[in-house]
């Protein structure tokens, strides 16, 4: 959830469960490091490490030593999640359908994975006991039939959207509430993600000024992300209620959405022209056709030319697991990428770049060392200067740089440098003053896409109530403050600090590491 739209909404008296929450808990908002992106949030949540440590990223995961993409998977992040060491503390788990959480025996307790979740690819609808999620499906209702990825950016597929996602959190909160009323835990770790789904899809529905905004639109489909929002605080006070006094909660806001505006469509040519210019090449050689992988190219010349109405008839077609395959077939282009300096990962709403670096790459071309900082900084200088050409305003908004935080050959399958486009307005030109103009409209069914911006909120006795700013607070600091609100120390060293201390007045005390003593 959007931690500013949900402040908002909350003011506006939309999201009354929130509103008490943010009057009576210590709470806190922070932004996230230019590192994290939204598929590496859960895992640093889960495991208390940053992405350059559990290694995960997002769908389309760069296998180090080739250059070759692959589908990732949940057991691709590294690391213990925190619920291990409470396990091992004799606390009794429930892991209830959390992203990136893969039921494990050894865990023991209840836990259940793919009941609903917008990352369905990241693993097997999967529990612990092996038939505790078919008997709370049975119980409950089944899951979404379609992934939110299914339904078309038009007025009856997003009410119809709508509808599965309001009715998908009715159902899953009547199973917590079931599970949360039994006697049988002490840690309950649970997730909502239909907000996610929502947001990618409905943004535009409240934002007047996105270029997909319709009132016609609205006024059938309503405030869908609002509404959206706005069960989730009902369920909300329906799950805080069945706690008793004895219970602490902490809710967090994984990270947020805005409007789906980004250069990442135009960041692949612009690299190239980097590179022809780093390598002193002439300016005629510029452009896109052949630089692409073959099946990019037969695709090019194939379906992209059959008309967009053809084109999206087919793709909701067929199912979202063989779309998501496609189109990583469509980023695969080994030869190119092993020829080339560096080259562009795929990524949604930010761009990537994977220095093809000697004794890292197998045909790595810039070598470790000097000629890696000066071509990084080179690239830098160059990315800086880049503006909006339809408005002469700069485009970047951050850049992360991993040699500044770890020797980039130990990189695994991470990216050199991590670039954030400013959201204020669509790009759909860029202009450099050294490599010229470089302009494609963005195409693709997200009206609302990631924000960096996350929240904590504390439900305790001892909290200090209202608004708290903790500098440098990061996701990995979430786990330690669960890990010590349950009173357990974590056994393998987390990238975080509790922040107990900034939030209650009283700091709960953490027993021992068994076999420590
Ligand atoms: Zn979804
Ligand atoms: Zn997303």
């Amino acid at each position: 959830m959007d931690s500013e739209l949900v402040r908002h909404w909350a003011m506006a008296g939309f999201l009354p469960a929130f509103r008490k929450l943010f009057e009576s808990a210590a709470w806190t908002e922070y932004t996230h490091p230019l590192e994290y992106s939204s598929g590496t949030i859960w895992p640093s949540v889960n495991t208390g490490v940053s992405p350059l440590r559990h290694g995960f990223y997002s769908l389309f995961r760069f296998c180090e030593g080739t250059y070759r993409l692959r589908l990732a998977r949940a057991d691709d992040v590294r690391g213990d999640p925190f619920w291990k060491w409470f396990a091992r503390r004799g606390k009794r788990i429930v892991i209830a359908d959390v992203p990136f959480a893969i039921p494990k025996s050894e865990f023991g307790g209840k836990q259940f994975w793919g009941w609903n979740q917008h990352d369905s690819w990241a693993w097997r609808r999967s529990s612990i006991p092996s038939d505790f999620l078919s008997g709370l499906s049975r119980e409950f209702g089944p899951p979404l039939a379609k992934s939110c990825k299914d339904y078309p950016i038009r007025t009856r597929p997003l009410l119809q959207l709508k509808r599965a996602l309001l009715e998908a959190i009715r159902r899953r909160t009547a199973m917590l509430k079931s599970l949360l009323l039994l006697p049988d835990w002490d840690l309950f770790y649970a997730a909502y993600t239909e907000t996610h789904c929502a947001g990618h899809r409905m943004w535009h529905l409240g934002d007047e000024s996105h270029p997909q905004h319709s009132r016609e639109q609205l006024a059938v489909v309503g405030h869908g992300l609002r509404e959206v929002y706005q069960a989730i605080d009902q369920s909300l006070n329906e799950l805080l209620e069945c706690a008793d006094e004895n219970t602490t909660s902490l809710i967090f806001l994984s990270h947020g959405m805005g409007p789906n505006f980004h250069a990442a469509h135009l960041f692949p040519e612009f690299l190239e022209r980097f590179n022809r210019s780093w390598e002193e090449k002439m300016l005629h050689h510029f452009g896109r056709h052949g630089h692409d992988g073959w099946f990019e190219s037969a695709w090019q010349k194939s379906v992209w030319r059959l008309p967009v109405s053809w084109r999206n008839r087919v793709k909701y077609l067929l199912p979202v697991r063989m779309r998501e395959w496609l189109t990583l077939q469509r980023y695969q282009a080994s030869r190119q990428w092993s020829r080339e300096l560096s080259f562009s990962l795929p990524k949604d709403g930010f761009s990537a770049v994977r220095v093809n670096m000697a004794n890292r790459e197998p045909d790595g071309r810039v070598q470790h060392g000097a000629e890696y900082r000066s071509y990084t900084e080179s690239l830098l200088a160059e990315l800086i200067q880049l503006t909006n050409a339809e408005h002469a305003q700069p485009v970047v908004d951050g850049i992360f740089r991993v040699d500044q935080q770890m020797n980039p050959a130990r990189i695994g399958g991470g990216s050199d440098l991590v670039v954030w486009w400013k959201k204020q307005r669509p790009i759909n030109a860029l202009h450099s003053p050294t490599l010229g103009l470089i302009e494609r409209p963005q195409s693709g069914d997200h009206t609302g896409e990631h924000v960096m911006r996350g929240a904590m909120i504390v439900s305790h006795p001892k909290a200090e109530r209202g608004e708290h700013t903790i500098p440098g607070m990061n996701i990995p600091d979430v786990t330690a403050t669960i890990c010590q609100l349950g009173g357990v120390r974590p056994e393998s060293a987390i990238a975080g600090s509790s922040r107990c201390s900034q939030l209650l007045s009283e700091t709960p005390s953490i027993g021992h590491v068994p076999g420590a003593d």
